[in-house]
């Protein structure tokens, strides 16, 4: 299976899709485990708005290591309701580089801001 979004995304390069940010999480909770950082936090003096909750934080990270790892787009990760992936999958399309509106389609425009080039390397494929 394509390792690359209808839209032309490298999943691969993503730090969702290649689950960096979920295996940084991992790591994060059991460091502040293997440390024992809840127990001697105490002893460093901090401002009032920098307190925390270890209860909190650890379960803020295992929820990240849980659910910050997308499977890709061709395995329905990201938006269920993306309207790239509905339109090109009605069309029968691998990705959007087959289709012939590349330039047109409003369909792509929320993606341009964070991804310059879309259109045009969807265009060169
Ligand atoms: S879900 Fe939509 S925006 Fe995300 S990679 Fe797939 S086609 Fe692109
Ligand atoms: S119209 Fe073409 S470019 Fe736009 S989402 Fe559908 S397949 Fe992709």
């Amino acid at each position: 299976m394509s390792d690359m979004g209808f839209c032309g995304i490298d999943c691969g390069k993503c730090e969702l899709g290649n689950k960096v940010v979920s295996k940084n999480a991992e790591t994060l909770k059991s460091g502040v485990e293997k440390y024992g950082i809840s127990q001697w936090f105490q002893f460093i003096p901090v401002a009032d708005d920098e307190k925390f909750s270890f209860d909190e934080l650890d379960k803020g990270l295992t929820w990240l290591a849980k659910y910050a790892a997308c499977p890709g787009c061709h395995a329905d990760g990201g938006s269920p309701d993306c309207a790239v992936r509905k339109c090109a999958k009605e069309k029968k399309f691998e990705d959007c580089s087959s289709c012939d509106a590349i330039d047109t389609c409003n369909k792509l425009d929320f993606l341009e801001p964070g991804h310059p080039g879309l259109r045009e390397n969807l265009k060169k494929m």
